[in-house]
């Protein structure tokens, strides 16, 4: 008796467990289904990685220790100025700022789908913003992708004392800037700039048609007036000062009333080729061809 009791015993713990396990058997079966649908949110917010370079725009050196704030997370640059962020794929508030040093905060909106390089070029403190904004009036560098730029003079049409005229606006933009700005070549046809002499221009001393694409000169004809007047307020010192106003515009200067320089419009005060017009065209052909300078915020 005591031995069926056993048994009874027995198959009565096996019933139990019977139960038990049918009812984890149940409990799983019913957290299977939430456990596919985490698994295919995890698989649609599969992270990129955002990483690049934060440079001294006139040292080209990568700038150590910034701190980039993408939404809510945040990185700071390495000793080489390296950062690298890992993101779900989403659209994010990217701005830099760095500690201690002399450089303008940034920043922009990102989108990022897929593995995303974005190098930032730091402009620093010591450059004048506010200075180079006012050359750009839509925020965006519009330039050359390259220098020199090719310039045919068209020597045998100029009126006389202009090809000295238009070689000393040359050497003047070069000396500011420390740069080959500009080059001579022989023909039309080499040349991304040329330059022409016309008897009449409407409302002015001088022209300048300009062909662009993605943010860049194409070619461009800077066309000056041979007008007899001139010679009455002195033709030579005038026709420098349209020379180097309209070779401003050809290097991508926009008119700006900022300070007493050439690129003014109406001329006024010094209306000379300053130095800080040399720093001005350094910093733009060091920022990438259509940079947006609204990125860069006055502190
Ligand atoms: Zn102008």
């Amino acid at each position: 008796m005591f031995g069926s009791h056993m048994e009874t015993e027995k198959f009565k713990l096996k019933a139990y467990l019977k139960r038990f396990l049918s009812l984890v058997g149940m409990m799983s079966l019913s957290t299977a289904p939430i456990q596919t649908s985490w698994a295919e949110t995890k698989t649609e917010s599969k992270t990129f990685t955002l990483h690049g370079t934060l440079s001294d725009v006139q040292t080209g050196g990568g700038i150590a220790g910034c701190f980039v704030v993408v939404g809510e997370d945040s990185v700071r640059t390495d000793s080489l100025g390296h950062y690298e962020i890992q993101l779900p794929s989403h659209a994010y508030e990217f701005s830099v700022r760095s500690w201690g040093k002399d450089h303008y905060e940034y920043s922009t909106l990102v989108y990022l789908g897929e593995d995303t390089e974005l190098d930032v070029p730091m402009i620093p403190k010591s450059t004048d913003l506010k200075f180079l904004k006012s050359f750009f009036p839509n925020d965006r560098i519009i330039r050359w992708e390259e220098l020199p730029v090719k310039v045919f003079y068209n020597r045998l049409k100029a009126p006389g004392g202009y090809i000295h005229m238009l070689e000393r606006a040359i050497m003047d933009w070069e000396f500011v800037s420390n740069m080959d700005l500009f080059e001579e070549v022989e023909t039309q046809e080499e040349a991304g700039l040329n330059i022409r002499y016309v008897p009449y221009v409407k409302d002015a001393e001088s022209t300048i048609d300009l062909h662009i694409d993605s943010n860049r000169f194409l070619n461009m004809t800077i066309s000056i007036k041979t007008y007899y007047s001139w010679y009455i307020f002195g033709a030579r010192t005038y026709a420098y000062k349209v020379f180097a106003h309209e070779l401003g515009h050809a290097l991508g200067l926009s008119h700006s009333n900022y300070a007493f320089q050439i690129m003014a419009s109406p001329p006024e005060g010094i209306w000379e080729i300053t130095a800080p017009l040399g720093e001005i065209i350094q910093t733009v052909y060091k920022l990438p061809v259509g940079m947006n300078l609204s990125s860069y915020h006055l502190k």
